[in-house]
């Protein structure tokens, strides 16, 4: 499989090569010159299947230069960590589930690829021989970080940077990547929003002087942001694991159709499920939801992607994103990959905040996009409590509330799984007032909420209010290069 970039189609890269670069030379990302298909046969073969033989089957379609036995290996090492199943699918009433992406180390669902990043990209290094040490830049709006940072912490041949924005991720988030412990690991704190960190760190990418001076030092810089191939292909895995699952237990016959109902910021998530559509997943809908920072909700309905707006810290912050990296890859996809065309639409948001394109170029039947501002999220928590006695976070109830305004609207009834993107402990503040509680401190309110709702919170989570605080550097959005030299230095702790 050769990987070319959105920006220019003539770059052919192995997949080794792309996961290893994380980011085009050209600032664009790395995308599969074709999709493998996925036949009815195949999914029959993979019900039979656990996930970490699901993933890795259908991880190296797309990683071919990867050895199979050895992707098996690191699927079933990194999956290990979770808690029981990986991915289940939980019936939540007649024709609708949630497939629950949150039973990795961190919490959230990008445990379901970070955990396996590491060894991908350590593979990856060894597969084309290179012998330098990896600098994995990562900009976090909160949950990438941490997942970043345990998955690579004390992974020989690598350092992992986080940068995360000062006042954009929840008391719970923040702790999470300030006590991280390990020899490689470094967090900061941007001041600024989670665009500017990302703006920043992508910056740092195409800095030729500064990539020169890494490598004077012996680094190569890779990224663990959902722009890397080694994030999105492993969350194509667990798009059709949840249709085998549904397959399997009976809810649906292979071939029938199933609606995602996704919450989305960066657009890595859903970018993930429309691959699997594309190779062939009987999909009917992608519903994309954003919370009040909506403007895919606006790109998809009108056409035009424009980030001159208001930007709103909501209670779901890993979606307060306005430059969503991945819709990139989409609009690639959309406009018969015509990398000319990208090129301009993505100058155009440098300069003008914004682009245009015709609404049903972008829609193509199977995206719907909606949104949900934070009294219907709240009453999302609220209702699938009182109603299915299924507790979900703050991001997943985005989802579950554009997912009700649109089956009101359509009546739909395709069976309809929703991507539960984070335990509710994790929010638990949120989540404790969404259920008629009032309790700011985190700690307190995990307690609470375990009360109200006779769950257990995972010690992952319960232990961060005891651990030390081990990382204060706090920075200016300018200062990001300078940073990083003096992480890879070794002068910044
Ligand atoms: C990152 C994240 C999202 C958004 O996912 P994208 O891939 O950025 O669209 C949603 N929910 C949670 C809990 C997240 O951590």
């Amino acid at each position: 499989m050769i990987y070319t970039s959105t920006r220019d189609a003539h770059k052919a890269l192995s997949a080794s090569e792309a996961i290893l670069k994380g980011i085009s030379d050209d600032g664009g990302l790395f995308v599969p010159s074709s999709f493998p298909t996925l036949s009815a046969e195949d999914i029959d073969e993979l019900i039979s299947m656990s996930y970490p033989e699901r993933a890795a089957k259908i991880i190296s379609l797309y990683l071919d230069d990867f050895d199979y036995e050895e992707l098996l290996e690191y699927c079933e090492k990194a999956y290990e960590r979770f808690d029981g199943d990986p991915c289940p699918v939980v019936k939540v009433e007649d024709g609708l589930y949630m497939l629950e992406l949150w039973h990795g180390p961190t919490c959230a669902f990008k445990d379901m690829a970070l955990t396996l990043l590491p060894y991908l990209l350590t593979a990856a290094k060894r597969n084309l021989g290179i012998e330098d040490k990896t600098l994995i830049l990562t900009a976090t709006s909160g949950d990438t970080g941490k997942a970043a940072l345990e998955g690579f912490k004390d992974v020989d041949g690598t350092e992992v940077i986080v940068f995360y924005p000062s006042k954009g991720v929840s008391e719970t988030q923040r702790l999470q990547m300030v006590t991280q412990e390990g020899d490689n690991v470094h967090v900061a704190a941007i001041k600024g929003n989670f665009d500017d960190a990302q703006t920043a760190v992508k910056d740092a990418f195409n800095d030729d002087e500064l990539k020169a001076e890494l490598a004077a030092l012996g680094y190569g810089m890779s990224s663990a942001n959902s722009i890397n191939l080694g994030r999105l292909v492993p969350q194509i895995a667990y798009y059709i694991s949840a249709y085998c699952d549904l397959a399997d237990s009976g809810e649906i016959e292979v071939g029938d159709k199933v609606n995602f109902a996704v919450p989305t910021g960066n657009f890595g998530n859903v970018l993930a499920g429309y691959y699997a559509y594309k190779m062939g997943l009987p999909v009917g809908k992608f519903i994309i939801a954003s919370n009040a920072n909506n403007v895919l909700t606006d790109f998809f309905n009108t056409g035009e992607y424009d980030i001159n707006r208001d930007f709103f810290k909501t209670a779901s912050p890993s979606m307060d994103i306005l430059i969503s990296s991945n819709l990139e890859r989409l609009i690639y996809e959309a406009t018969g990959r015509d990398d000319a065309l990208v090129r301009e639409l993505y100058g155009k948001l440098k300069t003008e905040g914004k682009f245009e394109l015709a609404p049903e170029t972008v829609r193509a039947d199977v995206f719907e996009a909606g949104w949900a501002d934070e009294e219907e999220t709240k009453d999302a928590i609220n209702t699938f409590f009182d109603l299915d006695d299924y507790v979900m976070d703050t991001h997943t109830a985005v989802a579950a509330s554009v997912y009700n305004d649109y089956s009101c609207d359509t009546e739909d009834d395709t069976p309809t799984v929703i991507l539960s993107t984070a335990s509710p402990f994790k929010f638990a503040p949120d989540v404790f007032y969404a259920l008629g509680g009032h309790e700011k401190d985190p700690y307190k309110a995990i307690a609470k909420l375990q009360s109200v709702t006779a769950l257990e919170c995972p010690d992952s989570l319960s232990e961060l209010f005891t651990a030390d605080e081990i990382h204060n550097t706090v920075i200016d959005r300018s200062s990001v290069k300078e940073a990083v030299l003096r992480f890879a230095e070794g002068k910044l702790k």
